[in-house]
């Protein structure tokens, strides 16, 4: 991990030095013992206003819109996993989003590579209708006024890997800038400040909280004057984070490298055996690109696959299990299953993003992995 770390402002604590390893600094940055209590978690602050001594004298916190202790703890923690100068928590990952979009002016073109995040597509497609866009891949869709490209690696749910250094030098050189959502790999397996991207993007919602009991979102950047437009945007628009969601996801962070492990271990299996299956027909997992292996440290999670039973059978399998669960959404303890074309993905229909409706993603969690590969094996034995 290399990078800087946030350790100025409120709720820059012991631990978030750059010397410290990816898990030292998911359990210590920004949460140093309360100094007014010495309670070793971050007090999940309700004050929506801050006592001022004098007119504009205060220890840092006004108006809770504006700033609010357990969110700067969290936007210091999740600053140094990403190794970035600048952390800002949203309300959700398209709030986040959102935000990074406001930093375009009306005409500019944003390339956005293929096989997105539905809701990245609608928010681009149907709300910032002032942009233009081009949904393919960076080279093909370059124009003159592209001011921005925003990828997704591993992509979701073709799990295809894009080479962000590579995407990085390309979009610099013509005065583009880099935006990566980096929900499906995490800080801890992906670091893409460090590759040359200029903003991170997240849905805490997923990995980073982890237990499915918060939607939340992050923001993170080491360019100055991008970070402080997107304060600007934090406050200015106001889609903050309240004080518990962020305490839930600083809380889910702290274990999201043990998480990542058990994760990738588990997913590594679920992957063996679905290769070896005769109702699958292809399955999708960044194992076996070369780039993954030079700019990820572990290949996630995430796990997608085709059947040979086209639509049918998908829809039988993603029904057919009874430890994955059968809804949207990723990232936490729990396994689900689900069919992208009816579900997540189904906004993105005659759309270029559109899914096959052959597909299964499955978000592998952290149970017992035998009881996970014989539910899978039950319910793709039922499809042959
Ligand atoms: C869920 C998700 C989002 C949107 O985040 P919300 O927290 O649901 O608003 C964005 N990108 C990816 C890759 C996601 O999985």
């Amino acid at each position: 991990m290399t990078g800087p770390d946030s350790e100025s402002g409120p709720g820059a604590g012991s631990g978030s030095g750059s010397g410290f390893g990816f898990e030292t600094r998911a359990i210590h940055a920004g949460q140093a013992p309360d100094p007014a209590t010495g309670a070793v978690v971050p007090p999940v602050v309700l004050a929506s206003t801050f006592a001022q001594s004098d007119i504009g004298v205060h220890q840092g916190y006004e108006y809770a819109r504006s700033g609010n202790p357990t969110r700067s703890a969290l936007e210091a923690c999740v600053a140094s996993l990403e190794g970035a100068a600048h952390g800002l928590a949203f309300s959700s990952g398209l709030a986040a989003e959102d935000a990074v979009l406001r930093l375009l002016a009306p005409g500019d073109h944003v390339v956005l590579s293929t096989d997105a995040y539905g809701g990245t597509f609608r928010l681009i497609d149907k709300v910032h209708t002032h942009l233009r866009y081009t949904a393919a891949p960076v080279a093909e869709a370059w124009q003159p006024e592209t001011r921005l490209v925003w990828l997704e690696t591993p992509t979701n749910p073709r799990l295809d890997v894009v080479d962000i250094a590579a995407v990085a030098a390309m979009a610099h050189e013509r005065g583009a800038i880099v935006v990566v959502d980096n929900t499906f790999a995490t800080p801890y397996l992906q670091t893409p400040l460090a590759l040359g991207a200029d903003v991170v993007v997240h849905s805490s919602t997923k990995y980073l909280g982890g237990h499915s009991d918060v939607v939340g979102g992050f923001a993170a950047t080491n360019d100055d004057a991008i970070g402080e437009r997107l304060r600007f945007f934090q406050n200015a628009a106001g889609a903050v984070p309240g004080p518990f969601d962020c305490y839930l996801v600083l809380r889910g962070v702290k274990t999201l490298g043990v998480r990542m492990d058990r994760h990738g271990r588990n997913a590594a299996a679920v992957v063996a055996l679905l290769r070896g299956h005769p109702a699958v027909e292809d399955v999708y997992y960044p194992d076996r690109s070369e780039v993954a292996a030079r700019q990820m440290r572990g290949f996630g999670g995430m796990v997608s696959f085709t059947l040979r039973g086209g639509e049918t059978a998908a829809r039988r399998v993603a029904a057919g299990t009874k430890v994955f669960t059968l809804a949207e959404s990723l990232g936490a303890v729990e396994s689900l299953i689900e069919h992208p074309a009816a579900m997540t993905h189904a906004s993105a229909a005659g759309s270029p993003l559109e899914i096959s409706p052959a597909l299964v993603r499955l978000s592998v969690g952290i149970e017992t992995v035998d009881d996970l590969l014989a539910d899978l094996a039950a319910a793709l034995d039922a499809v042959v």
